[in-house]
Parts: structure tokens; C-alpha cells; sequence
């Protein structure tokens, strides 16, 4: 029997591992290596290791936690949770039962790509999430918002910090007149028609082409596409949700705990802001959670 399995084995659930591996505990990690980041050359905003590809800050991670033998890290994907605090089970896709007292669910979430022809290639490169991240790099440059929810409408006051020339596109969607003249007021460009596509080259964003054929040369788009957990064991366990402006996160308390005893959550699947240090506070939290949890 586990102390605690761990599905999801990137930046919070490693960082929960090499807590509860430093604790002596015994752990098992399933992952199946597909980290949100891993469209980007680099990580940027993180203490310590800004401008690391998210590839190797991971198997730098892996490695190190290898060498903590209570630690088990398995390439494997989680597909049924079951079972109650001190007695949880999970069943990999290759069959194996695996049995654990705790559980800390750090999957992730799948951005859901628009069916926009070259949004997919650009994605994690000139077509970002976040100016945090990579906002820095094109500074002073042309940038473009797509609007996904009136959260959108902040995005030009915090951009401008990083650019003067902004454009927003509505993509077909209404604001109303005083939101529209309180963005001009501040210089943003707007447009009013449907996107038709992306235009770039090798992910280096060119233009947005829009559905009536002009097009808008740019450097820069953030766009903020739904997601969704990337896998339903949430659902398996009835755990709570809450609404986020681009789809839902697990409710959690201030340990990381679930709605259900004995589960804790951790990373994007469980906040509404995303980046990898808030992945791994909340990685370490989930730890403490569900050790304080089994120490009581
Ligand atoms: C394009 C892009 C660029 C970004 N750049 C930055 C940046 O520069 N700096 C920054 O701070 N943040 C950045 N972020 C945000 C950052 O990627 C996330 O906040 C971070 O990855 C969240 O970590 P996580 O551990 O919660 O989830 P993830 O990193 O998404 O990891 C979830 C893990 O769970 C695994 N998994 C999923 N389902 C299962 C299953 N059923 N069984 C087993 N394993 C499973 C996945 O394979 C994956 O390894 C970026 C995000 C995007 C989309």
C-alpha cells in the first residue's frame, strides 16, 4: 500500500513527490508526459531557472527525485480511481491495480484548440496564454488579443506595460459601446469580424487573416482557448468544481483538499491562474495536506 499516489507527474506533482519522498514516504507517480508547456523552447518566470525548456527542467526534476527510494516514478496513465480515504485504488490503462492511502490529482488541463488553420502550429510560440511568461521577449511589438470572455476586455490595460500597439479581436462577438470607447481611448485598435486564420511560418505568427479576407499583420497573439481536465478520474470521484473564465478547476481548500476526504488537488487542475510556480506551491501544499492528513 502507497501513502500516496500521484497521478500526474509534472511540475506539481513532482514537486508533491520530492516532499513526500524527503518524508519517507512511500509514493507512486503515474504520468504520461504531456505537460501543458511543452510547446515552448523555454519556461520563463520561474525563480532560479528562467529562459529552461520546460522539457529539461522536468527530467532534471525526474532525476533527482529518482534517487529517493520510496519515490516510484511509472510512465503510465491513470484511468480509474476508486475507493475511500486509507484505501484508494487506481487502475493504469496497462491494467495494474495500484493501492494507496491518499491521493493527489495534478493532470492538468487540455488547452482546446479553436479550429482555426494555423493556431495549432503557432501555439506555446508567437500565439501565447500568458505576457507573464513570454510577453517579455516581444516587448514593443505588434501584439493581438482574441476575445474568449469579458476577462478579455482587462487584457489591454495590463498589456500595455509591455506594447503601445494593441488590437483586439472580437471575433464576432458584441461589447458594449462603453467598454468599446474605453478601449480606443487607450489606443486599441479594434476589430469586429471572425477570425479565418492564422497566418505564420515555422510558429512565427505573420497575420491574422480574417474571415473576409484582410488581414492584420502581427508579432504577437494571446489568445485563451477552454480547457478541460485531462482526465475524468475527477468525475470517477464526484469531486467538486467551480467555473473559471475558460472552463472549471477543482475546488479546493487552503491544504489542497477536495471535496471528497483523503483526495487533494494540485496545479492548473485547481486554480484559475496558471504558471509553473504556482504548480509547485500548490504541489507542496497538496503534500503537507495529505501528510498532516495520514500523520493525525
Ligand atoms: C504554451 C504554454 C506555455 C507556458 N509557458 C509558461 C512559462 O513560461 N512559465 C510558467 O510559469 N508557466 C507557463 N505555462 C503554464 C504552465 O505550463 C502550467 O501552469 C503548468 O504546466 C501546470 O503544471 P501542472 O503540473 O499543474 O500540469 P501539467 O504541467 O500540465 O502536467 C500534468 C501532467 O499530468 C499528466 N497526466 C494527464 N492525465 C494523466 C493520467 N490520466 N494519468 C497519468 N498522468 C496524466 C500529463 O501527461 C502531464 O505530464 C505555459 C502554458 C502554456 C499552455
Amino acid at each position: 500500500m502507497e501513502d500516496v499516489i500521484i497521478i500526474g507527474g509534472s511540475f506539481a506533482g513532482l514537486t508533491a513527490a520530492m516532499q513526500l519522498g524527503r518524508a519517507r514516504r512511500k509514493v507512486t507517480v503515474l504520468d504520461t508526459g504531456l505537460n501543458r508547456n511543452r510547446y515552448a523552447e523555454a519556461a520563463h518566470n520561474i525563480f532560479g531557472h528562467d529562459g529552461t525548456s520546460p522539457r529539461e527542467l522536468l527530467a532534471r526534476a525526474r532525476e533527482q527525485i529518482s534517487a529517493y527510494p520510496t519515490v516510484k516514478l511509472i510512465n503510465a496513465k491513470a484511468e480509474k480511481a476508486a475507493g475511500n480515504t486509507d484505501d484508494f485504488r487506481i487502475t493504469t490503462s496497462d491494467g495494474a491495480d495500484i493501492a494507496g492511502r491518499r491521493l493527489i490529482l495534478s493532470y492538468g488541463i487540455v488547452d482546446e484548440f479553436p479550429d482555426l488553420p494555423g493556431f495549432a502550429e503557432a501555439w506555446g510560440k508567437t500565439v501565447i496564454h500568458c505576457p507573464f511568461c513570454h510577453g517579455y521577449e516581444v516587448a514593443g511589438k505588434r501584439w493581438g488579443l482574441v476575445y474568449s470572455s469579458p476577462m478579455s476586455l482587462h487584457g489591454p490595460a495590463l498589456y500595455s506595460h509591455w506594447t503601445d500597439d494593441i488590437t483586439l479581436f472580437l471575433d464576432g462577438h458584441e461589447i458594449i459601446d462603453a467598454e468599446r470607447s474605453k478601449l480606443e481611448k487607450r489606443g486599441v485598435r479594434i476589430v469586429d469580424a471572425p477570425l479565418g486564420a492564422i497566418e505564420q511560418e515555422g510558429g512565427s505568427i505573420r497575420a491574422v487573416v480574417l474571415n473576409d479576407g484582410s488581414s492584420i499583420a502581427l508579432d504577437a497573439l494571446y489568445a485563451h482557448p477552454r480547457n478541460r481536465p485531462s482526465a475524468n478520474l475527477n468525475e470517477q470521484l464526484g469531486l467538486e468544481t467551480r467555473e473559471t473564465p475558460t472552463g472549471i478547476m477543482l475546488a479546493v481548500n487552503e491544504m489542497q483538499a477536495t471535496s471528497r476526504e483523503g483526495v487533494y488537488a494540485a496545479g492548473d487542475l485547481a486554480m484559475a491562474m496558471h504558471s509553473v510556480t504556482f504548480a509547485t506551491n500548490a504541489g507542496s501544499i497538496a503534500a503537507m495536506g495529505a501528510l498532516q492528513s495520514i500523520t493525525e
